[in-house]
């Protein structure tokens, strides 16, 4: 019988960045969230407060922002 991780603790609150599979924590409640890696920009979903989940990339700013100060923005919103 298998048991479902549960989905909490240390990790709770990190996403896996779909393209290079970077773990990284965006900030809580965020609708979408940047890659620090390789810059891919995902919508976030939250199932949970403290749980994210990635909808799937940003297409309008696929694959790389060149604009940093987009990227700075959007945290800023
Ligand atoms: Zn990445």
């Amino acid at each position: 019988m298998k048991i479902n991780k549960v989905m909490e603790g240390p990790r709770d609150g990190e996403i896996r960045c779909q393209a290079c599979f970077t773990r990284f924590r965006p900030k809580l409640g965020a609708g979408r969230a940047k890659c620090p890696e390789c810059g891919v920009e995902w919508r976030l979903s939250w199932p949970y407060p403290k749980t994210a989940k990635v909808r799937g990339p940003v297409w309008e700013s696929y694959p790389v922002p060149s604009d940093e100060k987009t990227f700075l923005g959007i945290w800023n919103n």
